[in-house]
């Protein structure tokens, strides 16, 4: 809530339950899935079209992804080997390229495709002041209760403790009053650990965008509108954590400010709305998964004119992964005010034309975006009896793309084989070299893993110079020139 008892930055305090996938929580990992062997045939999906054939998106989805994502080196609890740390999570070796190519996608459509956006990346560590000036301080919280029978905590807000039952132990008539718990992580500058050197993890990159506001004006030469974009870790000691990568205490934001004149906003609400919904189908992801949810007056907050999320239908329902915010003059107005700094733009033609511009916002999560783009790409076919584990990513997004496999380990096979490695590798496309198996095990593990093509350098390789190449979603097979591969390649992962 922010000053005020008004909701503040936290736009959406609909709440689920736990899944029980957090292991602070105590629950385990649940076990792999079997799948078989090699199959055959299966209609195409093609990239940012919609999963044809058998499909699974059911309330086990969750456990099966968690799963597949440990196995696969994708997500790791925090700290496992000491049994774990609350609603944090790293990335493996598959995650950090999935999340990285998330980022990638959204820097080049946001910074590096627009003249009239400017990249940013500010310290986690700000002055206390921007916090007091933001609202944070005040207003960043939830309300907080604890049950007296079983000592868990909830949000008072959320659904499952309306009626007075503890969903933790099922007593009623058990919890404490509400009392506001503020959402921002504290820690001590410097040697001494008093008040006076408090400092804050940043809960949200928007203001070390609105603080350089200036600096990146001056510098850029930019002229209003324009927009300054950054990715970077935000921090927030969340109530109820939980589902996964979705709500969890360390997190990355993507967050782009569009400083706009007064009265143009709304137009610009609009090509930021159409922007953003453009931007998330360019990832493959299913459009009928998706879902504009416009901010009722209790839900908005105390800055924001309008507000729309952008939603996705994860298992656990409908939830915001993206929000679009017409935040108005309140940020730069209070930086204003607290620092005593102006921070008016002057219009270059007509110098009497002085106004604190109006911002649109686009803020999203990382993390949240590469659990729809899991969540969305999870599949399961069944081909001719025999069932297979998909991750069909969008081939921008795969960790790797392209993995090599040599036939046999004689007749020369490996040397091609390592050679194109080494060639994809000089290109700097990931690229995975797997000698070990059965080529149908070969092919499970990368559809696993979500790589969309697989090439095997085979007998003829030796003939005719060309290898076979597989497409992890239709599975059809086509015969490519060795010497063509890296450019056959890089035409499609792009
Ligand atoms: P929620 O209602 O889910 O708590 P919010 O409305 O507070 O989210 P914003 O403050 O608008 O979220 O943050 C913008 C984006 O940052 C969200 O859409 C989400 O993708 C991401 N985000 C916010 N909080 C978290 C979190 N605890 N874990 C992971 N991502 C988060």
């Amino acid at each position: 809530m922010g000053p005020g008892g008004l909701p503040l930055h936290r736009s959406s305090d609909r709440e689920f339950p736990e899944s029980g996938l957090d292991p602070a929580a105590g629950h385990p990992l649940p076990s792999a899935p079997h799948f078989f062997d090699a199959d055959d045939h299966v209609p195409r999906r093609a990239p940012g079209e919609p999963p044809i054939g058998r499909m699974t998106h059911d309330d086990s989805l969750m456990d099966k992804l968690v799963s597949l994502c440990k196995r696969r080196g994708y997500v790791f609890q925090s700290s496992e080997i000491y049994g774990g740390t609350g609603s944090v999570w790293d990335y493996g070796p598959l995650g950090v390229e999935l999340k990285r190519n998330v980022k990638d996608a959204w820097w080049n459509a946001m910074v590096r495709a627009r003249d009239d956006i400017e990249g940013l990346d500010a310290a986690i560590l700000m002055h206390p002041r921007v916090w007091e000036a933001s609202g944070h301080v005040e207003g960043f919280t939830d309300p907080l209760i604890e049950c007296r029978n079983c000592h868990r905590r909830f949000r008072a807000d959320q659904e499952d403790v309306q009626e007075g039952q503890c969903p933790s132990c099922g007593k009623r008539g058990t919890f404490t009053e509400p009392r506001q718990f503020n959402l921002m992580f504290k820690t001590f500058m410097g040697p001494v650990e008093d008040e006076a050197a408090t400092v804050y993890l940043r809960p949200e990159t928007a203001q070390g965008i609105f603080v350089n506001f200036q600096n990146v004006l001056t510098t850029s030469r930019q002229r209003i509108p324009f927009g300054i974009a950054q990715i970077g870790k935000a921090f927030r000691n969340e109530i109820t954590p939980g589902n996964f990568i979705f709500r969890t205490r360390e997190f990355e934001q993507m967050e782009m400010q569009f400083f706009v004149e007064p009265g143009t906003d709304e137009e610009w609400m609009e090509h930021w709305k159409e922007q953003r919904m453009a931007w998330v189908r360019s990832l493959g992801i299913r459009a009928e998964k998706l879902r504009f949810h416009e901010h009722g007056p209790d839900e908005l907050a105390h800055y924001a004119k309008s507000a729309f999320d952008i939603e996705y239908e994860l298992p656990f329902g409908w939830q915001e992964f993206e929000g679009i915010h017409n935040r108005t003059d309140f940020d730069l107005r209070r930086h204003q005010e607290y620092s005593g700094k102006k921070l008016e733009y002057v219009d270059p033609v007509d110098r009497d034309k002085r106004y604190i511009p109006y911002v649109i916002e686009t803020s999203a999560g990382a993390d949240r975006t590469a659990l729809i783009v899991l969540a969305d790409a999870y599949r399961e076919d069944e081909v001719e009896g025999e069932r297979r584990v998909v991750l069909s990513l969008h081939p921008k997004l795969a960790p790797i793309k392209l993995a090599v496999f040599p036939l046999v380990k004689k007749d020369g096979l490996p040397e091609l084989a390592a050679r194109l490695h080494g060639d994809l590798r000089e290109r700097g496309i990931p690229s995975f070299y797997d000698d070990s198996g059965s080529i149908g095990k070969r092919y499970r593990r990368q559809d696993e893993a979500g790589t969309p093509f697989c090439a095997t350098i085979d007998g003829q390789t030796n003939e005719d110079g060309t290898v076979t190449i597989r497409d992890r979603d239709t599975l059809a097979q086509e015969r490519v020139a060795i010497e063509g591969v890296v450019e056959w390649v890089v035409t499609r992962v792009v």
